[in-house]
């Protein structure tokens, strides 16, 4: 089984290029933030407790996150590979990862990160707040928040992956098509 984690901030393309990769490669596709969406959208417990934190461009806590992961990832039994997007965000959970896959006998293939330029992060998100709907897109010090929580917490990630040679950091500028093309690169000789 192969597991991929698509990394890079908020607005640097990662959901845009998971549906790409799906299509290619036939991979369950997991995204917290859509996951959290679909909680927030049907006002469930989870959603509520959720929404505290996302309406403010904070982390939801670490065991909420990922006890939601574990469960998407255990209805999947006999998935050929996943393509994490947007988890894991901190240490812990990136822990945690490799916990549940090492209990299934697999580990992390490999961590990708799509390398974007700040100004240019807001000014996608922005746009994305046009037609998105999400109230955490709209307000550029939401945003900005995100991005500081991003370097403050999730970086650390690429670099826990990177000690064990996982990490892989490419360009997340250009054409989506170019940026695919990029990724279909650094997967198909993993297959
Ligand atoms: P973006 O990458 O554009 O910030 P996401 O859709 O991935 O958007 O996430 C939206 C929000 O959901 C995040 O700002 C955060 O509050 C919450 N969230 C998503 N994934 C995680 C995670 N792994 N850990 C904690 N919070 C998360």
């Amino acid at each position: 089984m192969i597991t991929l984690i698509l990394f890079g901030p908020p607005g640097s393309g990662k959901g845009t290029q998971a549906a790409r990769l799906v299509e290619k490669y036939g991979f369950i596709h997991i995204s917290t933030g859509d996951l959290f969406r679909y909680e927030m959208g049907n006002d469930t417990p989870l959603g509520l407790k959720a929404k505290e934190y996302i309406s403010k461009g904070e982390l939801v806590p670490d065991a909420i996150t990922v006890g939601m992961l574990e469960n998407k990832v255990n209805q999947h039994p006999d998935a050929k590979g996943f393509i994490l997007d947007g988890f894991p965000r901190t240490i812990a959970q990136s822990e945690a990862l490799d916990a549940l896959l090492s209990g299934k006998n697999s580990e992390v293939t490999k961590l990708i990160a799509l390398d974007v330029d700040e100004e240019e992060i807001v000014q996608r998100i922005l746009k994305r707040a046009e037609t998105s709907g999400r109230k955490d897109d709209s307000d550029e010090s939401i945003i900005r928040n995100r991005i500081e929580v991003y370097k403050s917490e999730t970086t650390a990630v690429f670099d826990y992956y990177a000690d064990k040679n996982k990490s892989k950091q490419i360009s997340g500028m250009g054409s989506i098509d170019e940026i695919t093309d990029r990724l279909f690169s650094e997967i198909d000789p993993l297959i």
